[in-house]
C-alpha cells in the first residue's frame, strides 16, 4: 500500500481518480517533489480558482472549526435559484461571525426589477435559514457589475480578518473569486498558497495583505438543484446566460402551461382571465395546452416536442409531482427550484404546479 500524500498547498488528501473532487492530481504528475493538487497549482500558476465539490456533510464537517475563528464568512447564492443555493446547516458553522450575503448571477434579472426590494427578500430568506446577515451585495460575476462595491464594503466589514468565501455547486463561487483576485492583483504573479492550519482540507488560501487571506472552500452539493437531473447539453439549455425576458401568457381555468417537460402548470380554477408571466430561460419552449389534454400529451410527447428532457437525461427522470397554491390577494411568485418561476397576478387562483420529484417548488411574494 502507498503512503497517503496531502497536497502542500490546501492539505487535501491526494487523488487521482476525481477531477471535481478536492486533492486531484493527474497521474502523470504525482512524482513531484512539491506536490500540490491541480486546483491549487492553477492558483498559484494563472491566479485562478477552480470548481472542486463535496457533499453537504463532508462540508459541514469541516466548516466545524470557522465557528472558532474571527472571521467573515461571505455565502453566495444564485438569484435565479436562491432557495436551491442556500446551505443547510450554514448557521451550526458561522459562529458569531459577521455573515455577508453576495446575489450573483444579477444580470439575469429583467431591468424592470426593484433591486432594493430583491436585497431585502434575500434578508428574509436568510433569517429563514436561521442567518442574520450583515449586508447583502447584488453583483454579476461575469460581468463584474457591483463587484466594486462588494469588494470595498467587505475591506472595510473584516477590518483585517480573514474571509471564508463558501457557496453551493454552481453559484458563480470561481467567477466571484477569480473577479476578486483579478481586481486586486491583476496579471502579476503574486498569489502563493499555503498549507491551511488545523484539520481542514481542500480549502485555498489566497493573501489578501500581510496578515489576513481570502479563503476559498469546495462548493457544496445541494441534492435539491434540478442541475443533478439534466444532461450536460440540457444542463445548458435551462441554465439562462441573458437577462431573463419576461413571457406572459393570457390564460383562463382549464389551461395549462408546460415549460418543456420539466414543469406543468395547470390553471385549476381562477374567477377570471388574466396574465401569467414566466421568467425561465430565453431558449426554453413554453407550451400552452387543454388541462384535460395535458396527462396525453405529456406521456406522448416527453423528451420530443416536451423537451428537455432530451433522450440523455429521460434514463433516469423522476415522476412530475403535484403541489397545489392559492392566490388570494398578493401577487405571487411560484418557484421551481434551479428552472425559474412564473407569476401568479392577485385573483381567486388555484394553481397545480408539477414538477420532478426532489425539486423544490415553493411559492414566495412577487419579487418583480
Ligand atoms: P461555482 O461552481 O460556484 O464555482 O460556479 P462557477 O463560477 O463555475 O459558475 C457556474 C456557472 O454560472 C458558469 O456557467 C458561469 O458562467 C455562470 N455564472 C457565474 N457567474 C455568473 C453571473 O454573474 N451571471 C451569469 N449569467 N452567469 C454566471
Amino acid at each position: 500500500m502507498n503512503e497517503q500524500l496531502y497536497c502542500q498547498g490546501c492539505g487535501a488528501p491526494i487523488q487521482t481518480e476525481n477531477k471535481q473532487e478536492p486533492g486531484y492530481v493527474p497521474e502523470s504528475a504525482l512524482n513531484q517533489e512539491q506536490l500540490i493538487c491541480q486546483r491549487c497549482f492553477r492558483l498559484k500558476n494563472y491566479n485562478e480558482v477552480q470548481d472542486v465539490n463535496m457533499h453537504a456533510d463532508d462540508f459541514l464537517q469541516m466548516l466545524h472549526d470557522i465557528s472558532d475563528q474571527d472571521a467573515v464568512v461571505v455565502n453566495i447564492v444564485d438569484l435565479f435559484d436562491v432557495h436551491g443555493s442556500f446551505i443547510p446547516g450554514l448557521k451550526r458553522f458561522v459562529g458569531n461571525n459577521p455573515i455577508v450575503l453576495v446575489g450573483n448571477k444579477v444580470d439575469l434579472l429583467p431591468k424592470s426589477t426593484n433591486l432594493n426590494k430583491v436585497k431585502l427578500w434575500l434578508r428574509n430568506v436568510a433569517k429563514e435559514y436561521g442567518l442574520i446577515v450583515e449586508d447583502v451585495f447584488l453583483v454579476s460575476s461575469v460581468k463584474g457589475t457591483g463587484i466594486d462595491e462588494a469588494s470595498v464594503q467587505l475591506d472595510q466589514l473584516r477590518q483585517g480578518k480573514d474571509v471564508y468565501v463558501v457557496g453551493c455547486t454552481n453559484v458563480g463561487k470561481s467567477t466571484f473569486i477569480n473577479h476578486l483576485i483579478h481586481q486586486s492583483v491583476g496579471e502579476k504573479d503574486v498569489i502563493t498558497t499555503s498549507y491551511f492550519p488545523g484539520t481542514t482540507l481542500g480549502f485555498i488560501e489566497i493573501p489578501l495583505d500581510e496578515q489576513s487571506s481570502l479563503i476559498d472552500t469546495p462548493g457544496i452539493i445541494n441534492e435539491h438543484q434540478i442541475a443533478h437531473l439534466m444532461s450536460a447539453k440540457d444542463l445548458k439549455l435551462i441554465t439562462p446566460k441573458k437577462e431573463v425576458k419576461p413571457r406572459v401568457f393570457q390564460l383562463n381555468d382549464g389551461q395549462t402551461l408546460f415549460v418543456g417537460g420539466m414543469v406543468r402548470v395547470d390553471i385549476s380554477e381562477a374567477d377570471d382571465k388574466y396574465g401569467y408571466i414566466c421568467y425561465f430561460s430565453n431558449r426554453l419552449f413554453i407550451h400552452r395546452t387543454k388541462t384535460e389534454k395535458a396527462e396525453e400529451l405529456y406521456e406522448n410527447h416527453l423528451g420530443e416536442m416536451l423537451s428537455p428532457p432530451s433522450e440523455e437525461t429521460l434514463e433516469n427522470w423522476p415522476a412530475l409531482k403535484r403541489k397545489t397554491f392559492h392566490v388570494h390577494e398578493k401577487k405571487m411568485d411560484v418557484v421551481i427550484s434551479g428552472l425559474g418561476w412564473i407569476t401568479i397576478p392577485p385573483g381567486k387562483i388555484t394553481i397545480d404546479a408539477y414538477a420532478p420529484e426532489g425539486v423544490n417548488v415553493i411559492i414566495r411574494e412577487a419579487i418583480i
